[in-house]
């Protein structure tokens, strides 16, 4: 009965928060590269001319910059991805951020930037579903308040 050990499945050792983080900062990196070959690409001729003192700008002026150029899905994954690497720092990597509870290293394997259980994610998920929902609604009862006087009004009349 050597097994206890290896029953505690859920705590990462050093080497497994490694290997861990090794693959995050890539994530990252692989996100900035190409947003970053895409400006290039758009703008080679243009960057001649930001010689002057533009160019000593802090590397964090243009980290946000290409924050800003990214789209909300990718900009959402590189926030996950410092949070978790946030929490490797603090030790608390693996443990959900709701409730407390472990993540399953299984669903870390596949995505080790997830900062949630899997069932505070699908709640989490849901809300952001719910919240989408009524935006769409305040969305359309405006653009209907604006037809209402417009086409609508004499249609019955
Ligand atoms: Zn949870």
């Amino acid at each position: 009965m050597k097994n206890k050990e290896t029953d505690n499945e859920q705590t990462f050792s050093k080497a497994e928060i490694e290997s861990a983080k090794k693959t995050l900062i890539k994530m990252k990196k692989d996100i900035f590269k190409e947003i970053d070959a895409g400006i290039k690409k758009g703008s080679s001729k243009d960057s001649t001319e930001y010689r002057g003192d533009n160019y000593d700008i802090a590397s964090s002026e243009r980290d946000r910059e290409l924050m800003y150029m990214l789209g909300d899905r990718e900009r959402k994954k590189v926030r996950e991805i410092d949070n978790a690497l946030l929490k490797m720092k603090e030790g608390t990597y693996g443990i959900c951020d709701e409730c407390g509870e472990p993540i399953s290293k299984k669903r870390l394997k596949i995505i080790p930037y997830s900062n949630l259980c899997i069932n505070c994610q699908s709640k989490a998920e849901e809300e952001e579903r719910k919240r989408m929902n009524e935006d769409y609604i305040d969305h359309l009862s405006t653009l209907s308040l604006i037809s209402d006087d417009e086409s609508f009004k004499d249609s019955d009349e």
